[in-house]
């Protein structure tokens, strides 16, 4: 039966992404699942898009990130606001959800919210995502109840949003369903095959289409907010994976996707039987209309990944993005990921003698790495140069930071952290030089 509601879910800039972003699809394609007429919007791609090789790129990023508004940008965010009410108003909605991916999109939020309320103020608006807190404040969800006791909003929903988004509109707009932290669902949703019927496929510079095959994550980096929200690893069947790439494929002719997940490989024999199948759809077909993926992949003890899983790895045209963090073996265990530098050798070996390409993710000077694993890790890009370029493509560097509600958090000694601070980043980059001068490409965050 179809619905007297309209919603329209679209995330908000700014995120620094150039591929579809999933959460307005997959809640679209939910609320529609339940008879809830929806739309999903990407609408943060053109604020991406436009400023993108902007000249006053950075008076845009001052505004989005601080709030500082530049005189010479003024005119332009103004029409920015206007254009994406309007791209947002045109379906003519009943209820507006705002996807706040990271903190990053709460200025816009607040500006997009006054203009709505001044131009169609009987439409209702509900935020969420995890834009909304950081998990210390989990307790105290400031930003979302400050709007909306300044009535800015109607409501909000921290945390898993999906089982209190249907109930409310499932429910006769039943209240209690709102301006709640809401736990982990037990129940997976995303099981539904998202739905980007209002994405427009000519913003993205690369047409890849994210699938969210898990939640939560098998390891446990003691550094990590990923753990401490999701706490409950849940996971996709691999049929259900390959049936959603399948229907994908049907309705928008596109081969190439994203797990979007933290790790690809946490049910290793359902991961095996997806990148089976992926395979065995490939052989035979020409490039172009081959399955193309990316994911996070953790690197397990030597001899856990087969021979066969890395050969359909490369036949499914699978990239890896591997989370290594420390170079030191000993300081990556204590942190809770559990490979040894020998562990790594193998996985490195392995995906040459296949030819599958690989990012490393990096965390340059672990507080607990000590003189010794400095200079290792300065050795390991000369010992490791043979593989830069072919089978490591990119070399992704970060500094350590704390976030809150992690183990971290709760374990470190602040002070002997912030003492060794300096050291740290002396060393970081160190490493990044030494790495680009053995050849290898890398993007330092820092
Ligand atoms: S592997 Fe990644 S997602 Fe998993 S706990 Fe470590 S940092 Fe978090």
């Amino acid at each position: 039966m179809s619905s007297p509601l309209k919603v329209v879910i679209t995330t908000i800039p700014f995120i620094d992404w150039n591929t579809p972003i999933s959460s307005p699809a997959y809640l679209s394609a939910l609320l529609n699942n339940h008879g809830v007429d929806c739309v999903g919007l990407d609408l943060n791609i053109e604020i991406y898009n436009k400023i993108k090789n902007d000249p006053l790129r950075n008076l845009y990023l001052d505004f989005f990130y601080h709030q500082k508004i530049d005189a010479k940008i003024y005119k332009s965010l103004s029409d920015m606001l206007y254009h994406y009410a309007k791209k947002i108003l045109e379906h003519r909605p009943t209820h507006i959800g705002l996807s706040l991916f990271t903190h990053d999109s709460q200025v816009f939020t607040v500006w997009l919210c006054h203009l709505l309320q001044k131009i169609a103020p009987k439409i209702k608006i509900i935020i969420g995502g995890p834009g909304l807190y950081t998990l210390s404040q989990k307790k105290n969800v400031s930003f979302p109840e400050s709007l909306r006791s300044s009535g800015l909003i109607d409501h909000f929903i921290v945390g898993d949003v999906t089982s209190n988004l249907i109930a409310y509109f499932k429910e006769g707009i039943k209240e209690s369903n709102m301006n709640v932290v809401a736990q982990q669902d037990l129940e997976f949703h995303n099981i539904v095959t998202p739905n980007y019927d209002h994405y427009d496929f000519f913003n993205y510079e690369h047409k890849r289409l994210p699938i969210v095959d898990s939640r939560g994550c098998v390891q446990k980096c003691e550094f990590c907010d990923v753990i401490e929200f999701w706490k409950k690893f849940q996971y996709l069947s691999a049929q259900n994976v390959f049936s959603q790439m399948q229907e994908l494929i049907e309705k928008y002719n596109i081969y190439r996707f994203d797990f979007a997940s933290s790790i690809s490989n946490g049910n290793l024999v359902e991961f095996t039987k997806l990148i089976r199948m992926i395979a065995q759809y490939n052989r035979g077909k020409v490039f172009s209309k081959q399955i193309h993926w990316n994911g996070n992949f953790i690197i397990r003890k030597k001899g856990r990944h087969t021979d066969l899983l890395f050969n359909d790895i490369k036949e499914s045209n699978g990239r890896l993005i591997c989370g290594v963090e420390s170079l030191s073996s000993t300081a990556r265990i204590k942190l809770g990921k559990n490979f040894t530098n020998e562990d790594l050798d193998d996985h490195l070996v392995q995906c040459k003698a296949h030819g599958v390409q690989i990012d490393l993710l990096m965390i340059a000077a672990y507080h607990t790495e000590t003189q010794e694993d400095y200079a290792d890790a300065l050795q390991w890009f000369e010992t490791h140069k043979n593989y830069a370029g072919s089978v490591i493509t990119r070399v992704q560097m970060t500094l350590l930071g704390i976030l809150d509600g992690t183990k971290l958090s709760r374990d470190v000694d602040l002070k002997r952290f912030n003492d060794g601070r300096e050291a740290r980043e002396v060393h970081a980059n160190k490493l990044y030089e030494k790495a680009k001068q053995c050849g290898f490409h890398v993007d330092k965050f820092w």
